[in-house]
């Protein structure tokens, strides 16, 4: 203190008369500032400060007073703590041009003060210093608050934009199982699937694969976008079917690419991503269905390709499944279980088609009326299961006639009948040949040996010459066939030959 009033002495001195007046009046104005305020010299020496700025800055008397070099003060409050933010080149501009400039004090303790620096013409400077540390806590506050509405509104936008996708990935699974439902055979289900898939993963292409009737191999049911045509994969070339659930591959990630996929592409690289679902009806694997993903071709209304996949796969296996079931039922209500020939009820709705069709065209079709002969005695001599055996030896003989568009059914017990859509008397009576002699001449293979030979009496009857309805067609050939048990049986006999042998 002593210091700086001989300082203000002096410089009153300097002043003129009036100086110390002038000097004590600054003083007091400076005082009464809620800046802090620091004059430097020409040779960054402090001539005079405020108590503000020693309340600001967080000083001891002794640290700032008249003849404090500005050096010692700045190593001071940066060997304390505290954080000062001064760009030479700032500095040096500002002093150049002689055009205030500012920088900021941050203060260990947690203040803030921002420091206005004015060059005045004899070199020197004058420093304001201001607390602005509530103020930037505001600010910091506000900026804060800021960014958390900007993540919120961030949020909200990816959870609209992913229930968008969500619904439209809904209505297209919608849509598609809609047509899956309303299929009626399975190559209906295949065009629908190929059609739909194309249009869902635009960016993909795949294959779907079902199981052969002998299971070892899956062939190829339908494909989209596929240039080469895979006929069938083996169940142990495809991770998903031999670990029982859906793979995915990507070559980004530790895994391994399919023996199929390898095999199907030899000419070029594997595929980046691919994944393969197990198509399950009723607990069953019944097929495969194999997705390719191109790289850069991503489809908007998809949130997650894989995942929207392995739906579609879950969707498309219960369509196959209802369709396999619908299959089943049917070939149950119109199937006889022994011989897997058509059932009577089956047999009568084929007649009635097959007599509009030939009416038609006014054309022939004949009706083989066939029954084994002598069978109560071949079963009381072999057993009944050896029968059963003949008939189904028998039904496998009236499959393999050589007929065009031919429908065996079995009547009942060992009565059987055969539709021959395009046949007239010539053909039919040739067909029943072949027939008959074709069951007479085979052995079957039972338990124990072969058993002996079987034989068979047919009766035909032609339509329109027999009759032009199925009842009078089934009397005609009935009659014929009566007509071949008379004549000594293993024989045929066409419906008007008979005609000097009367019936009640
Ligand atoms: P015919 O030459 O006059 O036709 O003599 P048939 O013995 O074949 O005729 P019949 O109508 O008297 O006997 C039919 C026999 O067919 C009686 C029955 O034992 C046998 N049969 C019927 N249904 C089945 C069947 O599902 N399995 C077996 N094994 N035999 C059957
Ligand atoms: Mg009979
Ligand atoms: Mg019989």
């Amino acid at each position: 203190m002593l210091q700086e009033r001989s300082f203000k002495r002096d410089q009153a001195a300097d002043d003129g008369p009036q100086g110390s007046t002038y000097q004590g009046l600054a003083s007091q104005i400076l005082d009464t500032l809620e800046q802090g305020v620091i004059v430097w010299s020409a040779d960054a020496t402090c001539i005079t400060h405020n108590a503000r700025s020693l309340h600001l800055l967080e000083l001891k008397p002794a640290q700032l007073s008249l003849g404090t070099k500005l050096d010692d003060l700045l190593d001071l409050l940066t060997s304390r703590g505290d954080e000062i933010d001064l760009n030479q080149a700032e500095i040096q501009t500002g002093f150049d041009d002689q055009r205030p400039f500012q920088f900021e004090i941050r203060l260990k303790a947690g203040g803030m003060i921002s420091a206005q620096v004015r060059p005045v013409r004899d070199g020197g400077h004058i420093v304001a210093f201001t607390d602005v540390t509530d103020m930037r806590q505001a600010i910091c506050a506000l900026e804060d608050a800021r960014a958390e509405a900007a993540r919120a509104e961030k949020t909200a936008n990816e959870v609209l934009t992913h229930e968008r996708a969500r619904k439209r990935e809904v209505s297209l699974l919608a849509q598609m199982d809609e047509w899956l439902q309303s299929c009626k055979s399975l190559e209906e289900l295949y065009e629908i699937v190929t059609a739909f898939m194309q249009k869902i993963l635009p960016g993909s292409r795949g294959q779907l694969f079902i199981y052969s009737n002998s299971r070892d191999v899956l062939e190829q049911a339908c494909a989209w976008q596929f240039d080469t045509k895979q006929d069938n994969v083996t169940p142990d070339s495809c991770w998903a079917l031999r670990r029982g659930r859906s793979y995915s591959y990507s070559n980004d990630q530790l895994g391994f690419v399919c023996d199929h996929v390898k095999s199907a592409t030899t000419d070029g690289p594997s595929p980046e991503k691919f994944t393969c679902v197990p198509i399950v009806a009723h607990g069953d694997t019944v097929g495969l269905m194999h997705i390719e993903f191109l790289p850069g071709a991503e489809s908007e209304d998809v949130i997650d390709p894989i995942e929207f996949t392995i739906r579609c796969g879950e969707h498309i296996s219960m369509a196959i499944a209802n369709v396999k079931l619908r299959d089943e039922l049917q070939d149950q209500s119109t199937r006889d279980p022994l011989t897997g020939l058509y059932n009577r009820r089956y047999f009568l709705d084929a007649m009635r088609r097959i007599i509009g069709q030939t009416a038609n065209r006014q054309g022939n079709f004949a009706l083989l009326s066939i029954d084994a002969d002598k069978f109560k005695n071949y079963n009381d001599e072999h057993g009944h299961d050896a029968g059963d055996a003949v008939l189904e030896a028998i039904a496998e003989k009236m499959c393999a006639l050589d007929a065009e568009g031919a429908v065996a059914c079995r009547i009942g017990g060992e009565e059987f009948c055969i539709l021959l859509p395009l046949a007239d008397r010539s053909r039919a009576t040739e067909s029943a040949e072949e027939l008959r002699q074709s069951i007479e001449e085979m052995r079957v293979k039972y338990i124990g040996g072969p058993l002996p030979k079987v034989t068979v009496s047919i009766g035909i009857a032609v339509y329109p010459t027999h009759g032009t309805d199925p009842k009078e067609l089934i009397k005609q050939a009935d009659l014929a066939l009566y007509a071949a048990k008379d004549a000594g049986r293993n024989c045929s006999q066409v419906a008007d030959s008979m005609s000097m042998i009367t019936f009640d």
